[in-house]
């Protein structure tokens, strides 16, 4: 399945895109679902309902929360999280309520993710392909391949219907809502995709059960999931 897990609706002040818009575009683009990640807040849920829409577009609804260590895609129950935490204290409150955390556009020049949040196990998905990033941005996650284990996705970021659907996750497992996409996150059943920014060298990857089960699941409140 495939999902825009990274999509600005006007809630955030800096978007153009409309919430009817995604609605009636997404399907159009090839996508199953789309993420709405506002920054800072999960307001989308006074506008929508979660879930899978009239027209059979699956929306979830999720936050890009801001630290000074970099943006983090948030999915799980952050409707009320405080502002202004830094990264490590939003990491124990996802690890806390049993949410996923990627780090959003981690090597984009203006806003990075500062590397120990990989390094010392807080987060274990790295949005790999950025709709906004520019292609060396996107591509410099390759120097934390070559050193740690973690899952990727992918998400246009979008701001306007325009880059709607452009950079997507796929996912392994049917993801119909909340709860299904954060065990995918966290067990790392996603992949980036992309038409026009993975070229033949950078497939799509998907972790093989043997990394997860070396690499995921494990750390302070992430329970092992996968067992098999
Ligand atoms: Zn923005
Ligand atoms: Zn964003």
């Amino acid at each position: 399945m495939l999902f825009d897990i990274h999509v600005h609706t006007t809630i955030s002040s800096c978007s153009q895109l409309k919430i009817d818009a995604i609605l009636k575009h997404a399907k159009n683009r090839g996508l199953d679902g789309v993420c709405i990640t506002d920054h800072q807040t999960m307001e989308i849920r006074r506008y929508l309902s979660e879930g899978i829409q009239g027209n059979g577009l699956c929306v979830l609804f999720g936050m890009e929360y801001s630290t000074p260590d970099g943006d983090f895609l948030l999915f799980g129950p952050f409707e009320d999280i405080p502002p202004d935490l830094n990264a490590v204290q939003m990491f124990e409150v996802v690890a806390r309520r049993g949410g996923a955390a990627i780090a959003a556009h981690p090597f984009r020049t203006k806003r990075p993710v500062r590397e120990y949040v990989i390094r010392e196990g807080f987060c274990h998905v790295v949005e790999s392909f950025n709709g906004r990033n520019t292609d060396a941005e996107n591509l410099r996650v390759d120097s934390w391949r070559q050193k740690y284990v973690f899952a990727e996705s992918g998400g246009s970021d979008a701001h306007t219907l325009e880059e709607l659907g452009r950079v997507r996750t796929g996912f392994a497992i049917p993801v119909r809502s909340r709860a299904d996409i954060v065990f995918a996150l966290r067990n790392g059943l996603c992949y980036p995709d992309s038409s026009d920014k993975i070229s033949a060298e950078q497939p799509p990857k998907l972790l093989s059960d043997c990394q997860i089960r070396g690499g995921f699941g494990v750390g302070p409140g992430y329970p092992v999931v996968i067992s098999a």
